[in-house]
């Protein structure tokens, strides 16, 4: 099964020259779900992971599922505004602007192991802010994994502290 047969590319989506990579048709489908939580587990790093970290929002629908095949907790890392308790927060930019990422203070206790997913890692703004976020609270970081990875915009290049791993690579 080649999973990147499930991802559909949307052009011009959602704004002129970015082509969207959609994984849709990877979530309907049953035995392509299971087979990237898979590789997933498969790809991680020896050792205990006590947290599992999604950025919102197609970061949560594979972050929930690895949590639980680690036994370890979810942590949603959510845009402004959406998480109700007390909370760190950080920029990046963007193309044009910035953005804001949130995670509750309380969420990672000290030294404790976490796991970062998002579904696609591009530039790498969003996930480098998310590692900030984890190491505010006093995670260490174990890995950096992404479902589809646009080798070309080199978003690696800024997780170079970290381990990096994806299933589905554009070059
Ligand atoms: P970046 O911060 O540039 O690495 O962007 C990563 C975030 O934007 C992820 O949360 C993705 O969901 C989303 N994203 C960026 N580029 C794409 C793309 N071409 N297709 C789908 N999602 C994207």
């Amino acid at each position: 099964m080649n999973l990147k047969s499930y991802i559909r590319d949307i052009p011009d989506f959602p704004k002129k020259g970015v082509s969207y990579k959609d994984i849709t048709p990877l979530l309907l489908d049953h035995n392509a779900m299971q087979l990237a939580v898979k590789l997933f587990i498969n790809n991680l790093p020896h050792g205990n992971i006590d947290k599992v970290v999604g950025i919102e929002s197609r970061g949560f629908f594979f972050a929930t599922l690895l949590a639980d095949k680690l036994k370890a907790g979810f942590i949603p890392v959510r845009k402004p505004g959406k998480l109700p308790y007390s909370i760190y927060t950080e920029n990046y930019d963007l193309e044009y602007g910035s953005d804001t990422l949130e995670i509750h203070k309380d969420a990672i206790k000290e030294g404790e192991k976490v796991l970062l997913h998002d579904d696609v890692l591009a530039t790498g703004g969003t996930a480098a802010a998310t590692c900030r976020l984890i190491e505010k609270c006093g995670g260490e970081i174990v890995q950096c994994n992404f479902l589809v990875e646009l080798e070309f915009l080199k978003g690696a290049d800024k997780l170079n502290n970290y381990e990096v791993s994806s299933l589905i690579k554009y070059s």
